[in-house]
Order: structure tokens, then sequence, then C-alpha cells
């Protein structure tokens, strides 16, 4: 039987903080979900709001807080370009001031805590599939850099929490994930395609659409996370890559999104954004082996969910 924790969920109204809330209380946990509503929305987290076990704070994490917790999932952090491009001073300080706060708590209250950073950290690489242990090449002043630049900050002062103060840290590298409650206009490339396509509007590939992601559904992601934060002795720390290693180019997922919508859109080009990284497929070795992980939905079975959820999100306008 699991043993009833109370877990912190910082961006819990977002896409997968909202999934992860959901697991999370499925297991029998206290959950605290904080989010600002950057990106996030009530909506996605609505249904758990008469939960008895569920507790809804509106609060930014670049500003301290005091709970108490066993375990805390740090994921306050826009994901999307658009979004962590648009203010990018305000994407920084979430990733590092909310990570400085996070860990203040933690260290507080001798939590546990997972910290969710990104394939980003690895920016456009060089090495290919990547494993935990490459350095990356990421582009200090480029437009990415405010989002991949605070999650590897994040990541330096989680690992120095741990070796400072002992700290019982996670750190989860995530790939491109999608699935149902990603925002219509959360403008990352799978909601994107479906929304358009079902709108029968143009698919905007950018570039030539050569460059590739590797796609993870989100309940296979929400499986990674809590297999990392429950079942890896207190001493393992990651960086474990959490991701689907099936690889894709772009212009391969528009046209699968076309075929499974049965739509009429037609491709179109546009520029590719600067510092695009030109492709990307996690190295899973580690989390196969230390958690016994691996994701079991494929790309057409997560599509199939995610469009359906999309269609029904069009329809109630
Ligand atoms: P999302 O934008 O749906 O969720 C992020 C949530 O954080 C939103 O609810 C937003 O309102 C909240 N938030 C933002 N700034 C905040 C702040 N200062 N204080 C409190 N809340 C704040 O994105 P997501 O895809 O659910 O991503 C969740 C986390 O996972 C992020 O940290 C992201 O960097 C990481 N991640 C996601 C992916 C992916 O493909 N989905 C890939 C790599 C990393
Ligand atoms: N992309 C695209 N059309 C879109 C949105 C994104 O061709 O409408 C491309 C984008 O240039 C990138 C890939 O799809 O090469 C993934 O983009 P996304 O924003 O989803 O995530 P990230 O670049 O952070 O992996």
């Amino acid at each position: 039987m699991t043993q009833n924790k109370r877990i912190l969920v910082t961006g819990g109204s977002g896409f997968l903080g909202s999934h992860l809330c959901e697991r999370l209380l499925k297991s029998g946990h206290d959950v605290i979900c904080v989010d600002n509503y950057f990106t996030g929305r009530k909506q996605n987290i609505r249904h758990l709001l008469t939960h008895p076990c569920f507790e809804l704070m509106r609060h930014d994490v670049t500003f301290p807080l005091y709970v108490e917790v066993d375990e805390i999932y740090n994921l306050a952090c826009p994901a999307s370009p658009i979004h962590y491009q648009h203010d990018p001073v305000q994407t920084t300080k979430t990733s590092v001031h909310g990570a400085i706060n996070m860990l203040g708590l933690a260290k507080r209250i001798k939590a546990k805590i997972m910290q969710a950073s990104t394939s980003e950290v690895y920016g456009d690489p060089t090495r290919h599939p990547q494993t935990e242990d490459y350095w990356g090449n990421v582009n200090p002043i480029g437009p990415r850099a405010c989002y991949d630049e605070g999650k590897r900050c994040a990541e330096t002062l989680f690992f120095d929490y741990h070796r400072q103060h002992n700290l019982r840290i996670k750190v989860a590298r995530i790939f491109n994930t999608y699935g149902p409650r990603m925002a219509i206009n959360d403008g990352r490339v799978v909601s994107n395609f479906i929304v358009q396509a079902l709108r029968g509007e143009d698919i905007t590939v950018y570039g030539e659409g050569q460059q590739t992601r590797s796609f993870c559904y989100v309940d296979d992601m929400v499986e990674g996370f809590i297999r990392l934060m429950e079942n890896t002795p207190d001493e393992f720390t990651g960086p474990m890559n959490l991701g689907n290693p099936g690889e894709f180019t772009i212009y391969q997922l528009a046209e699968t999104v076309i075929r499974m919508t049965g739509s009429t859109s037609r491709i179109v080009k546009r520029p590719l954004p600067q510092d695009d990284p030109m492709q990307r497929q996690p190295d899973i070795t580690l989390a196969r082996k230390a958690i016994g992980w691996e994701p079991t939905i494929q790309l057409e079975q997560g599509l199939v969910q995610t469009i359906a959820f999309f269609r029904n999100a069009l329809q109630q306008g």
C-alpha cells in the first residue's frame, strides 16, 4: 500500500502539473497545487477542486512560500517557446528564483524535491542521441537562453543544495511531451498542428521541417516522475532523461496529423526560429535501468487521445 504523503506541485494548473496532481490524488496523497496562471488554467484542475485531499493556492514561485509537505515537484515555468520568450526576464526569474525558493523550502522542512528540467539543457546537440553526461550546446545570449540557461542554472542550484545541505534531490530532463490539456494557444508543435488541422487552417511547418523531435505521451511522463521520486534511493539524484526515443521529423508529424484528423489542411513553410535545435532524441538507458521505465504509448496512439481532446475543446469554443 502507498504511504499517504503531503505533496506540493508547483505549476500544478499547467499541462503536465494537472495530470501529476490527478495521479497523486488517485494514489491517496494530499496535494497542494501552486500556480500563478501564467500559462496554466483553472479549467485544468476544476475537476479536482472538490476532492477533499486537494488544495489550490495562487502563488508566484519567484516569491517565498511556506507550507508543510513531504515532497515537492517543481514544475512552475512556461514551457512553450512563444510563452517563455514573451517575458524572458520573468522566465529566468521563475527558473532561478523559483528554484532557490523551492530548494530553501525543501531544506527548511526536510522535503524531497524533484526538478522538471528539460532536454533544452542540451541545446542544439552535437551528440545524438543525448545521454545525461553530455554537457550540451546552448547559445547563452539567444532568444531561447532565458529558458535553457534558466533551467541549467536551476540544475546547478539543485546539485549545490544537495552537496552543501544534503538535500534529497531528483532531476528529470523531460523531452517533448504532449497530450490532453495542452492549451489551444500553447504554441508547441503537437497542439499547433492538431488545432490547425481540425480548423482546416494551414499547417505551419517551420523551416524545411527536417528537424526532429521525440514525442512522449503525458501518462508515460507522469509515471516516470513518480518512479523517479518514489523508487530511487535517497542518494540517487539524476539527472535522468525521460522521453520517448521514437524520433520523427516535424514534416512527418504534420503528415501524420493531417492523415489522422482527415483534414484538408495544406502544409505551408514558415521561417525557422533562431537557434531551433536540429535534432533531439533521448537515450533512456539510465531510466530503464534505475526505475524500470520506458514509454508504453507510441505516437499515433497518443495522438488519438490528444486529437479527441482538441476536437472537444474546439467544439466547446
Ligand atoms: P505549462 O506551461 O502548461 O505549465 C507550466 C505551469 O507553470 C503553468 O500552469 C504556469 O501558469 C505555471 N507557472 C509559470 N510561471 C510560474 C510562476 N512564476 N509561479 C507559479 N507558477 C508558474 O507547461 P508544461 O508543459 O506543463 O511544463 C511543466 C514543466 O515541465 C515546466 O517546468 C517545463 O519547463 C517542464 N518541461 C515540459 C516539457 C514538455 O514537453 N511538456 C518538456 C521539458 C520540460
Ligand atoms: N514547429 C513548427 N510549427 C509550429 C510549431 C513548432 O514547425 O507551428 C517546430 C519548431 O520549429 C521546432 C519543433 O516544431 O523545430 C518543436 O517545437 P516546439 O515549440 O513544440 O518545442 P521545442 O522547439 O521546444 O522542442
